[in-house]
């Protein structure tokens, strides 16, 4: 699409973090220029005046595959959380339920003004997860959650996980000229065995993609990690030689001073889920000494299961608010909140140089928020407003790969009541399965 924005609040993300009055003009799938008053090319035209446009958000850390299962499993800790209700439903799955459990989370992400997840996906019925994410216009990495070890039933054969891998690999990463991506999904350490960690190990380094997995969430977990491999998390993943850039932990609450600086060394991200470790009482990350240290840490809402929602609104408001008991007020600010689903998102995902800023030659992914609200004013700051105040449903436009995906608030590749028919009716049918 070629459009010009016009006369919006641009929120720019830019090095020098401008923040102006301006025109954004928009070429096929990429961000042609920004400035205060560009002169039309000969392409449509919107004005957007009063209304403020932002980088797209991205969500490091979603379960899709869970959406299904929200208001499903409160109040538990991670262990049983996971044995006795999260593994038992996601193994229960069809093609259906899986489906509208994908179409659930998606509907409910874009319209929060979010254009980019990385996605845990499901053990089995993949490929539904991926059209899924083609047909909703989001930007989207996902993987086969892979577990071939561990005390649970879900195991499959090394040998099932890393080839079902390769093939669903093949078969999405780079769809939809470029808007897929495939990024490998082991659970957890204590879920794989040594054999798949070095099968993972080939096939990202083979294929250029994330790992994306679960790191020192829990306290019990971290133990258990303890005596069953010898090391703690992250540096059982160094002693594999997967620590690197494209590693991405979600959580990473409880870590040694040694694993700080691994994660600091190997240039490791930290996804960062404040919802998910309040609701399981795992406990806080110390996000603002990770920041300090200039390790690299976005933001995700995680399952639904564990949030109950997945808004990114009330996750940046939790992370900007939760750490300021235990480092103080000025520890973690809106525009550091702002920079975790922004530029840190961007740089998580290693797309620096194509997302999480308005600047030209950028991917065309972003938000237009309305702030003219009671909730919203006034305010002199935008991170502030933005981060502290500003709701979802303030996100009026969403925009991927120059494509509106969302236009008045309302997603269009799906009808929100189409979804919540289904969802109940397939929700009953997997507990039915389950039972
Ligand atoms: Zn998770």
């Amino acid at each position: 699409m070629d459009l010009l924005l016009r006369n919006a609040n641009l929120v720019t993300q830019n090095p020098q973090r401008d923040i102006f009055k301006g025109d954004l003009l928009i070429r096929g799938n990429r961000i042609e220029s920004v400035g205060e008053s560009l002169e039309n090319p000969g392409v449509e035209e919107l004005d957007l005046s009063g209304l403020t446009v932002i980088p797209g958000l991205i969500q490091t850390h979603v379960h899709l595959c869970q959406a299904l299962f929200r208001n499903l499993a409160d109040d538990l800790t991670l262990l049983d959380w996971l044995r006795y209700h999260i593994w038992p439903m996601e193994q229960a799955h069809d093609e259906k339920s899986l489906r509208v459990s994908a179409q659930l989370g998606l509907f409910e992400m874009l319209r929060c003004g979010v254009t980019s997840i990385l996605d845990m996906g499901a053990a089995r019925h993949m490929d539904v997860v991926f059209e899924e994410l083609v047909r909703s216009g989001i930007r989207g990495f996902s993987g086969k959650v892979m577990m071939d070890a561990g005390d649970q039933p879900y195991r499959e054969t090394t040998r099932e996980a890393l080839e079902s891998t390769e093939a669903l690999l093949k078969r999405w990463h780079g769809a939809e000229n470029g808007r897929i991506h495939y990024a490998l999904a082991p659970r957890f350490a204590l879920t794989c065995s040594n054999a798949l960690w070095e099968g993972i190990d080939h096939l990202a380094r083979r294929y250029g993609v994330l790992i994306h997995t679960h790191a020192s969430e829990n306290r019990q977990e971290v133990e258990l990690v303890r005596q069953q491999t010898g090391y703690h998390n992250v540096e059982f993943f160094v002693r594999k030689g997967l620590a690197s850039n494209r590693l991405c932990l979600a959580h990473c609450i409880w870590l040694t001073e040694e694993e700080i600086h691994a994660l600091k060394e190997y240039r490791v991200n930290v996804l960062h889920c404040p919802s998910a470790n309040l609701k399981l009482g795992s406990g806080f990350a110390p996000v603002p000494r990770y920041l300090k240290e200039g390790i690299n840490v976005s933001l995700g809402s995680d399952g639904a299961p564990c949030n109950n929602n997945m808004d990114i609104f009330v996750d940046m408001r939790l992370a900007a608010l939760i750490h300021k008991p235990n480092f103080g007020v000025t520890s973690i600010k809106a525009r550091d909140v702002f920079d975790m689903v922004t530029l840190a998102g961007a740089r998580t995902l290693g797309m620096a140089d194509q997302l999480g800023s308005l600047e030209p030659g950028k991917l065309a992914d972003l938000a237009v928020l309305d702030l003219n609200k009671v909730h919203t004013t006034p305010a002199e700051d935008f991170y502030s407003q933005i981060v502290y105040s500003a709701q979802s449903r303030d996100v009026v436009h969403v925009m991927v790969d120059g494509k509106w995906v969302v236009q008045n608030g309302q997603p269009l590749a799906y009808s929100e009541e189409e979804i919540v028919n289904l969802a109940w009716q397939e929700c009953n049918a997997l507990l039915k399965r389950l039972a």
